[in-house]
């Protein structure tokens, strides 16, 4: 459906983004999934055709674009029919680099940005602990200064991205003198840092999405790798929340939508009692109302999008976008698995594994009741 916030040139990169998922991701997400990894030459594919530079601005090789530009994006990448290769590259563009982008020093702009651009590095996020997921000021890993550096000791639990990403950053209390909020910075850890490792986690789905826990032992960088300025991670981590609750929403969406079009297309063939499924009104009016949802959803992503690009304080609409959107999307599997049949249970179909790559949504970035919470204070 056509929306008043997308530009013409907006549509013109979401039939890039379509085209390029459709031809290249979709044919291979079952192999990716398989080898529970989406290979380093798609994501360089990704930054050659300019998909990593909608946000960067174009004073470092990006387009500057706005929060509208990373729903389009996301949408067009939950088409792909698996959450763990759609999340990839927007952990990248929505999640991660924009910590450089909105809070790095002109410095770590010009170091970083243009690589982030064309792909040349890729990013990571590592805000959760074992110990503190939705309580962020709940983190233990601490960076303590040493000699021209900072020298980390600590853990990072479920960080996308995190076993293969060029640079993850990284959550640490840098004052446990000030108690919550107020000690937490941000630093910037390569890959190859000595000290640092990883190791993958199993789930239940996103299996092509690279999820691991993060060890931090002596890991010693230098002192411009600390993002912005000491002490102002946990705003820096709140104020991003709000990009990344949006792009990951319409990730959710663009999946939900797919879902629901593999559904169509099946309840249209597949016949019982003598007539496809779709001439029984119980389903084709369930499909009805779970698109009237969809395309509800869609505008409120759309429109959080456009009051972020005007500077709109937009917390409250964006905690009910997710909140909505991630139960939404729950909702809109679930049925699509029913109609299916037992098609839709059947292992490895692709309807079973967008259920279950689903799950994830009403949890990651903000778990649904976090997300109430925010929305009813601002009620
Ligand atoms: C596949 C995957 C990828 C992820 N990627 C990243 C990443 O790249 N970077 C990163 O930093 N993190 C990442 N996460 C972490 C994710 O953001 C957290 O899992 C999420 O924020 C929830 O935190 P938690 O798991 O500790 O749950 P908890 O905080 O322990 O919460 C458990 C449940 O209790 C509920 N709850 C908690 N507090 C309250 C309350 N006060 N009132 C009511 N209910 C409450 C929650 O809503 C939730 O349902 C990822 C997680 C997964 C599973």
């Amino acid at each position: 459906m056509k929306s008043i916030y997308i530009s013409e040139d907006l549509e013109a990169i979401r039939a890039s983004a379509r085209d390029f998922v459709e031809r290249e991701v979709v044919p291979n997400v079952e192999q990716w999934e398989t080898d529970r990894k989406v290979p380093r030459e798609i994501l360089d594919q990704m930054g050659k055709l300019g998909f990593f530079s909608l946000r960067i601005p174009e004073e470092y090789e990006g387009l500057g674009l706005g929060h509208v530009a990373s729903v389009v994006f996301a949408e067009e990448m939950g088409r792909c029919t698996a959450g763990g290769t759609a999340i990839t590259p927007i952990v990248h563009t929505d999640l991660a680099s924009p910590y450089v982008t909105n809070f790095g020093t002109p410095e770590q702009k010009a170091r970083w940005l243009p690589k982030f651009a064309s792909g040349e590095m890729i990013t990571a996020i590592g805000v959760t602990e074992a110990d503190a997921g939705s309580d962020v000021q709940a983190i233990r890993t601490a960076a303590v200064r040493d000699g021209d550096g900072w020298r980390i000791n600590g853990s990072k639990m479920f960080i996308t991205n995190g076993g293969f990403a060029d640079v993850v950053f990284v959550a640490a209390k840098t004052n446990t003198d000030v108690k919550g909020s107020r000690g937490i910075s941000i630093i910037a850890v390569e890959h190859d840092t000595p000290g640092f490792t990883s190791q993958q986690i199993e789930k239940m789905g996103w299996h092509s999405s690279d999820t691991a826990q993060l060890f931090f032992d002596d890991v010693w960088v230098p002192a411009d790798n600390l993002i912005g300025e000491e002490g102002r991670g946990f705003y820096y981590i709140m104020n991003n929340f709000q990009n990344e609750r949006l792009a990951v929403m319409g990730l959710a969406l663009g999946e939900a939508q797919k879902a629901i079009e593999l559904t169509l297309e099946y309840v249209k063939e597949r016949k019982t009692f003598g007539q496809p499924l779709w001439e029984h009104q119980a389903i084709r009016q369930r499909l009805a109302m779970r698109q009237a949802e969809v395309d509800a959803g869609r505008e409120l992503a759309y429109r959080c999008a456009w009051l972020m690009d005007q500077e709109i304080d937009a917390v409250r609409e964006v905690s009910e976008l997710k909140a909505f959107v991630g139960e939404l999307e729950n909702r809109v599997m679930y049925d699509c698995v029913q109609f299916h049949g037992g098609m839709g249970f059947a292992a490895e179909s692709t309807i079973e594994r967008m259920y279950r790559d689903a799950r994830i949504s009403s949890i990651g970035g903000g778990a649904t009741e976090i997300m109430l919470d925010y929305a009813a204070k601002r009620l």
